[in-house]
């Protein structure tokens, strides 16, 4: 049992979940309330990211498992050893570890980050997907400068400084410097003319432009993994322009569930199919008809689980390989047979054990089990009655539990 499950329920999983399940529901969630698609959801997002920093590392997990928050913040420096959320955010989605470091030497731009839905036939059969999106871009027409060659001169008002200090008297004899940044230029310290001024970019050095990238999602690729445009995040003047980066997302299937390169379904069969064979056709993901049939006289049993190698998810970058695909079978068994066939029935199954009743044994009546009944009502109810003996119910027929 864990202390406290505030930071599970921050990410939306369960105490037990797995490594796997946090990274994917951090995934999620990081995605949904980073500050550029959730300006108002600060607090949140840096709760998803103090919850995701502590269960993602097993011995803080522990410690928090343990001891709770109140663990943890003793642990760390008073409390403020958390990582900041972008840095968090950006290590875990940045295609280059850290973002905005000097990975090609001098400053990088921000990478933009984003997710992509897709289905587990595109990642089983390989697919082109076309992203179109808005990026900044260095002007053409002015080469980035923003307005004629040489035509950038020093900011008259702020002196090149980029601050405009004034002074200003608060009270008879006390003054007061009040900086702020230069209207003028905005606090870039130079300004263009505006007769100079490049007529596409007014000024700004960059235009937006829409481009559409085409990702290409490879047979096998995984939930979660990121695809890497180097280079194509936003430009900027005399920055590195940072990564656009794709994370995959795989969508639920409504049959297969994906475990590594296994794909796992469920399959009903019938009580008789189970005992007497069965054949049964799986449609793959990539539309062809698989037929699997049962060894004659084998009998499959409820959970039982059985697979078709190589007929699972292909590896990537190895697609010819593939993993393996697990049915689990689920007998349906009937709610009742004909008494007249039970004879017949039973002359084909193994003989029932034989049970000795002994002379003094109290006859019970079976009950349905409702897990969710309050089994101390039941204590209010008389076990016996007076003279001891057991309720008399129906009489049950005695029947071997095998
Ligand atoms: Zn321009
Ligand atoms: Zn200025």
């Amino acid at each position: 049992m864990v202390k406290e499950t505030a930071y599970y329920d921050v990410l939306g999983v369960k105490p037990s979940a797995t490594p796997e399940e946090l990274k994917k529901a951090y995934r999620k969630l990081a995605l949904k309330y980073h500050p550029d698609k959730n300006p108002n959801e600060g607090e949140k997002f840096k709760q998803i990211s103090q919850a995701y920093e502590v269960l993602s590392d097993a011995e803080k997990r522990q410690i928090y498992d343990e001891g709770g928050e109140q663990a943890i913040k003793k642990g760390g420096n008073d409390g403020g050893g958390f990582r900041s959320p972008m840095d968090l955010f950006e290590m875990f989605f940045s295609g280059s570890g850290f973002g905005g470091g000097g990975r090609r030497g001098g400053r990088r731009g921000r990478d933009v980050i984003h997710q992509m839905s897709v289905t587990l036939e595109e990642l089983y059969n390989g697919a082109v997907r076309k992203l179109a999106l808005q990026k900044s871009v260095i002007c053409d027409k002015c080469e980035g400068r923003g307005g004629k060659k040489g035509s950038v001169e020093n900011c008259q008002s702020c002196r090149g400084l980029g601050v405009e200090k004034r002074i200003q008297q608060i009270a008879p004899g006390m003054v007061q410097q009040i900086e702020s940044i230069c209207r003028k230029c905005a606090g870039q310290g130079v300004i263009i003319p505006e007769k100079d001024r490049c007529k596409q970019c007014n000024g700004k050095k960059t235009v937006r432009d829409r481009k559409i990238l085409e990702v290409n999602i490879e047979k096998g690729m995984r939930d979660g993994q990121k695809i890497v445009f180097s280079g194509e995040g936003d430009q900027e003047p005399e920055l590195q322009p940072g990564d656009i980066v794709i994370v995959l997302d795989e969508k639920e299937h409504s049959t297969f569930a994906r475990g590594g390169y296994d794909l796992i379904m469920k399959m009903p069969i019938q009580l008789v199919e189970s005992l007497c064979g069965f054949q049964k056709v799986i449609k793959t993901l990539d539309n062809r008809d698989l037929v699997i049939t049962s060894m004659p006289g084998e009998v499959i049993k409820n959970d039982q689980a059985k697979c078709i190698m190589n007929e699972g998810m292909p590896i990537h970058k190895n697609p010819f390989e593939k993993g393996r695909l697990i049915i689990q079978f689920n007998v349906i068994f009937p709610d009742s047979i004909p008494a007249a066939t039970i004879p017949q029935l039973e002359s084909c199954l193994p003989p029932r054990p034989v049970v000795n009743i002994p002379i003094d044994a109290e006859e019970c009546t079976l009950e349905d089990f409702d897990p969710s009944h309050d089994s101390r009502r039941q204590s209010y109810r008389p076990a016996y009655d007076e003279d001891g003996d057991c309720h008399h119910g129906p009489k049950i027929q005695q029947c071997a539990t095998s």
